[in-house]
């Protein structure tokens, strides 16, 4: 078990491209296994990429609550429909919220966690986790899309 310090958006790496994952093997299930405990060890994460933990490879995992967690290596969002504002947050921009203009429903293809393709269809909060999370493995962050930023956190 491996918790890592969240990396915050000050440090450049964040804006960095990731690389895609050419072999799924027992490194990214390490990288999965770290991203998960230390999204655990957040009191309010539900997701995070690894870019956030200063790993630039294309993974993600994501636990809403509503569904059960998963890790997605080289996500890509093939389609999208629609549009929402969505409310956000990041724990790499703690103090950070601010609103996004995200589509309301997205198809993401990706590898799991044991290398087999997988074909995700999300609406909700789900699809807004996952194209969060997956602008950070392009060095996108909310409070690059967000309108307005605020430092305050609005209750
Ligand atoms: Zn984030």
């Amino acid at each position: 078990m491996a918790i890592f310090k969240i990396i915050t958006n000050e440090d450049p790496i964040l804006r960095k491209q990731s690389k895609k994952i050419t072999v799924v093997d027992d490194r990214s299930k390490k990288i999965i296994d770290d991203l998960f405990d230390t999204l655990y060890n957040t009191d309010t994460g539900v997701g995070l990429a690894a870019p956030q933990l200063g790993i630039l490879k294309q993974i993600i995992v994501i636990d809403t609550g509503e569904e059960e967690p998963f890790a997605l290596i080289n996500p890509e969002i093939i389609t999208s429909e629609g549009e929402k504002d969505s409310e956000e947050g990041c724990l790499s921009c703690p103090e950070d919220y601010g609103l996004v203009k995200r589509a309301e429903r997205i198809t993401v293809e990706a590898l799991n966690e044991d290398g087999n393709p997988v074909t995700i269809e999300a609406e909700g909060f789900l699809s807004i986790v996952l194209q969060h999370e997956i602008d950070h493995l392009k060095g996108i962050l909310f409070i690059d899309k967000a309108t307005p930023v605020t430092k305050d956190k609005q209750v």
